[in-house]
């Protein structure tokens, strides 16, 4: 078997990994919580979806760390997300968090998709199996770590298992 470049390549995600995204709505910005409240409650949309929300987010503590780390590994990173499609702003929001809070990794990491599975590469790094994440993990080859979970539960036991 040949060792292809895919083989060193992390994917990433953003919200729950690198961006300590607001679950609970109640934990949004104070800055725009109530109008996000409001916004939610009149138009019976989920806050993910309200403008602005993305560009409000605290990183998570120990993300920017965790990937300098993955690159001495020998892992080339690449952020992995989903933008809400209803969300215009977020796509946007997206890619200004990258370049605010992640000023060492290289750019044009960042790749925005619904369908995570159909990039290639050694793993996957997500809290969710939504938008793929699960079935790039079903494929051959590629593995899903499951960040927040109980084999998983912080970067630490991230890198450790990777041998970072
Ligand atoms: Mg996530």
């Amino acid at each position: 078997m040949t060792i292809s470049s895919d083989d060193m390549i992390a994917y990433v995600d953003m919200d729950g990994v690198l961006v300590d995204f607001p679950y609970n709505i109640e934990d949004v910005d104070q800055s725009i919580r109530e109008e996000c409240k409001e916004w939610c409650m009149r138009t019976n949309n989920h806050h993910s979806d309200f403008d602005g929300l993305f560009s409000t987010l605290p990183p998570v503590l120990g993300g920017a760390e965790a990937l300098v780390r993955l690159e001495a590994g020998g892992y080339t990173v690449y952020l992995l997300s989903t933008a809400p499609w209803g969300n215009h702003s977020s796509s946007s929001d997206k890619r200004r968090w990258v370049e605010n809070n992640l000023p060492n990794l290289p750019i044009k990491r960042l790749i925005l998709s619904h369908r995570k599975d159909l990039n290639r590469g050694a793993l996957l790094i997500d809290d969710r199996p939504n938008n793929g994440a699960k079935e790039f993990g079903d494929f051959e080859g590629q593995r899903w770590l499951h960040f927040g979970s109980e084999e998983f539960p912080d970067w630490e036991s991230v890198l450790t298992e990777l041998g970072c």
